[in-house]
């Protein structure tokens, strides 16, 4: 078997099959595609937040970052009572690395850094919650009690050259432990379909439309004219479609605006582009053009 295949489930593979198991199955099962500058730069931007951010909690002890010596040396280190960066916890075919675990009496304060910074009003993104929720269930199966969680993300009040801190920390734990009590009930589900060898089912969704799958992979394999190239779909009318996956054989009975309208009668009456670039994106003048040229 795939030695991938068993594995343990990632965040970002947990994270990602909620919005496509498909999707997620997919990434696990293809080699990884080789790192381009704008990724390499997100890594290198992440690394110095991270440290920046250790910076401000304090001195603590740095555990490695990868394989098997992360796994023990983590476990080790969480026996004692010292400030802990970047530890890896594995339990029930997941695997986790919280930025921080800070002592709090016998618990631990969990800590994920970000490097986006906090809106005005306070308030966190959800995918930042599920982020640390997923850690948070990890270091839960893992046994390793934890008291609070924080979000460090960068401060709106920041300025440079001014005394105030370039981090903002919240206490999130409420909302990360609602949402990895949610996670608790599915994730042997999904971590089963991730680590099995058979691939999910997919459904058309409007994710479809970003998914570097679509028409390699996955559902949109051959087809030229899918229904995701209508302008402005929404997920109403994309329900409403289904089961038709092409333009060219959508009924003439279907509801749709006079912009998909038009689209959808260029389509059947000169067939798609062979570029396969979007028939159109913001308006019906432009699908016309496009369209016109075939
Ligand atoms: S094309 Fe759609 S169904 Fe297929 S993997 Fe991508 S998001 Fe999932």
């Amino acid at each position: 078997m795939d030695p991938k295949a068993t594995r343990s489930v990632s965040k970002r593979e947990f994270l990602n099959a909620l919005s496509c198991a498909t999707m997620a199955f997919l990434d696990r099962h293809t080699a990884s595609p080789p790192v381009d500058p704008g990724l390499e730069w997100r890594f290198l931007e992440g690394n110095l937040i991270g440290q920046l951010a250790r910076e401000t909690l304090g001195p603590g002890r740095q555990l490695a970052l990868l394989g098997e010596t992360a796994i023990t040396q983590s476990a080790e280190a969480l026996a004692s009572q010292e400030p802990l960066y970047e530890v890896t916890m594995e339990a029930g075919g997941l695997i986790a690395r919280a930025d921080a675990l800070l002592p709090v009496r016998n618990e631990w304060e969990l800590v994920e850094v970000k490097s986006s910074k906090l809106a005005e009003d306070g308030t966190v993104k959800a995918e930042h919650i599920d982020d640390a929720a997923f850690t948070l269930m990890v270091a839960q199966m893992a046994g390793v009690p934890v008291a609070r969680v924080s979000l460090m993300l960068l401060s709106p009040l920041f300025r440079k050259a001014g005394d105030l801190s370039l981090f903002s920390r919240v206490d999130v734990t409420e909302l990360v432990r609602a949402r990895a009590n949610e996670f608790g009930g599915i994730v042997s589900t999904v971590a089963e379909s991730l680590r099995g060898v058979n691939q999910p089912t997919p459904s058309l969704q409007l994710a479809c439309k970003a998914c570097d799958h679509f028409s390699s992979r996955c559902i949109g394999t051959g087809i030229d004219d899918s229904i995701l190239r209508l302008p402005r779909l929404n997920d109403k009318t994309l329900r409403q479609l289904q089961p038709h996956a092409r333009i060219s054989t959508l009924p003439d009975a279907v509801m749709l605006t006079a912009a998909q309208q038009r689209v959808v009668q260029l389509v059947k009456s000169r067939g798609v582009e062979r570029d396969r670039t979007p028939l159109c994106q913001d308006s019906c003048r432009t699908t016309a053009v496009r369209a016109a040229v075939v």
